[in-house]
């Protein structure tokens, strides 16, 4: 047994494998939601919490929205009362001198500047993609790879990335027979639109919109997606 195989991450990995959708969607899922149960039970009055708010002036849309989604108002208060107080001092700073404000461009930050949950999620999800190559590699992830329902785009090519020949080879074998699958379905639910359509559509069918736009988006698609029925 490789020391890898030992890893929460080698057997999150096994049991994502078996659920539906993008295994690595599910990995960064749970980062993120133990990011904000740790977080908001304990972490908000840190001073590390605090530095990484001031530093990032806070989250990225869809983690503003995990976090409003929380409902904690004095955790909310607390983690985007830093951000204000950094504004504050910002806007004092510009007020007396000629330095201009930091302009924001987000290819041009340093880590620190990024959504600080989002700098979580991509630790895992680069922890997991590591994890999945070696597991194609030598072969102790491929039986569960083979069975399961394929990667999200993003999450096949940062794992691709990371696989050598014989690791890529059943990773793009599986990934393109999922994909072959998922148009077919497309293509039959935007069949069943024709007027000349009769008959109910089967839920893999019904619910192939979700599933195109989970799997060609990842998780700013709302990856994973839903089970099938
Ligand atoms: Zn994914
Ligand atoms: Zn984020």
């Amino acid at each position: 047994v490789a020391p890898y195989q030992t890893t929460a991450t080698f057997q999150d990995l096994e049991r994502f494998l078996a659920e539906s959708g993008c295994c690595i969607c599910r990995v960064a899922a749970q980062a993120e939601r133990r990011y904000f149960d740790g977080l908001l039970y304990e972490e908000v009055v840190t001073p590390a919490t605090a530095e990484a708010m001031r530093a990032s002036g806070g989250y990225c849309a869809r983690h503003v929205g995990v976090l409003l989604g929380r409902r904690d108002p004095l955790a909310t208060a607390l983690l985007y009362g830093y951000v204000l107080s950094a504004r504050r001092a910002e806007l004092d700073r510009v007020r007396r001198g000629p330095r201009a404000l930091w302009p924001g461009r987000a290819g041009s930050r340093p880590a620190a500047h990024r959504c600080p949950a989002c700098r979580v999620e991509q630790e895992a999800v680069d922890r997991a993609a590591q994890v999945l190559a070696l597991g194609l590699e030598d072969g102790s992830l491929a039986g569960p790879w083979r069975r399961s329902e394929g990667l999200c785009w993003p999450h096949f090519l940062g794992t691709r990335t990371r696989c050598r020949a014989a690791g890529r080879e059943v990773l793009d074998a599986v990934e393109a027979d999922r994909l072959a699958r998922l148009a077919a379905e497309v293509e039959a639910l935007v069949q069943s639109f024709d007027y000349r359509h009769e008959g109910e559509r089967p839920a893999e069918v019904a619910t192939a919109w979700r599933r195109l736009v989970a799997t060609m988006a990842g998780r700013d698609g709302g990856g994973p997606w839903e089970p099938r029925p």
